[in-house]
């Protein structure tokens, strides 16, 4: 397959260009680096089926020959660095999603949109299944991003409904693993980082919310079923093993040796309090479930972050 990944070297969008380099396919992939990083994909510099273009997703997308397929991964993706882009965040749901897929719609190719979790909002239905509409702030610091990824969706399926696009819509629960950004404020790269520097661990609030973590190995899998597969209403993909943020943290500090502690600071606006895939039709249609432990992704995890940080310190 010719395939395109927008956001291509971004965090999930590098391990997407490698799992389908490995698997014998020939990857574009495109970023404007505003959240992803050259970093991540500086080891495909050199590969014969790898190409990159340096190009903002919201503008007109020009591509030399045939498409299979493209995945839209191009968006800033962690709170802080939505809150950071706000205006980015909106045009890239939306308008890079429309360039998208008028690309998919030109190459007759399919097309696969890495929405998210956060289109349930703060959510009021517990675990989140795909038939929940959500409970969603548009106007709070949030709606950046939850409104453009829902945009993305209504606008993937009037893509589909309308001209026939072959659609499939991906609802990414908090993934984490090697190549998140340090800085960008996620809960599992912010305490890494914090423990592996001796500090104590920041939890917003008193860290009752809970979160699910799936590791990155296991999302690029079931992204690849979905892909193959033929559905075009949206598929959670994440790990059903919810826990409260200060059970994570304690996990971080155990898992690190960090004598620091936690502190506890203020939690952000409108932060979901509950958080919860389930993944019954992610089993049933793609066979897929994450394999990946938490304490075995968690171990990867920080060997990376630990690497990081001495290159850093080195530098
Ligand atoms: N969080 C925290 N400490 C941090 C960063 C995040 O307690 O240093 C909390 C955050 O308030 C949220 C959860 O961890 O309840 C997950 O946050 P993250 O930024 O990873 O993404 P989200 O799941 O909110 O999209």
């Amino acid at each position: 397959m010719r395939i395109l990944i927008t956001g291509g070297a971004g965090f999930i969008g590098s391990h997407l260009c490698d799992y389908f380099l490995a698997r014998g396919d020939e990857v574009i992939a495109m970023d404007n680096f505003i959240t992803g990083s050259p970093d991540n994909i500086a080891h495909l510099k050199d590969h014969p089926r790898f190409t990159f273009i340096r190009q903002d997703v919201t503008e007109y997308l020009r591509i030399e020959g045939y498409l299979d397929a493209v995945l839209h991964f191009a968006s800033p993706a962690s709170p802080v660095s939505y809150m950071a882009y706000p205006i980015q965040t909106l045009k890239v749901g939306a308008l890079g999603t429309h360039k998208a897929l008028g690309l998919a719609r030109a190459k007759g190719a399919r097309f696969l949109l890495a929405s998210t979790s956060e289109v349930y909002g703060d959510p009021l239905v517990h675990p989140q299944r795909e038939d929940y509409w959500g409970n969603v702030n548009p106007i709070g610091p949030r709606g950046v991003y939850d409104e453009a990824k829902r945009f993305a969706e209504a606008i993937t399926l009037a893509y589909h409904r309308a001209h026939n696009v072959d659609t499939r819509i991906a609802r990414i629960f908090n993934t984490y693993g090697p190549r998140n950004a340090l800085d960008d404020g996620r809960v599992v790269p912010n305490l890494i980082g914090q423990a592996l520097r001796g500090e104590p661990l920041t939890v917003h609030g008193d860290g009752s919310q809970t979160r699910s973590f799936c590791y990155v190995s296991d999302l690029v899998e079931g992204i690849a079923r979905l892909l193959a597969s033929n559905e075009v209403m949206p598929v959670n993909l994440g790990n059903p093993n919810e826990m409260t943020i200060r059970a994570f943290a304690e996990k971080i500090n155990a898992l690190t040796g960090n004598k620091a502690g936690i502190v506890y600071v203020p939690r952000p606006v409108d932060d979901p309090s509950r958080r919860c895939p389930d993944i019954s039709k992610a089993k049933r249609i793609l066979g897929w479930e994450p394999k990946v432990s938490l304490d075995e992704g968690l171990e990867k995890t920080i060997a990376y972050f630990a690497r990081k940080i001495k290159r850093s310190v080195r530098q």
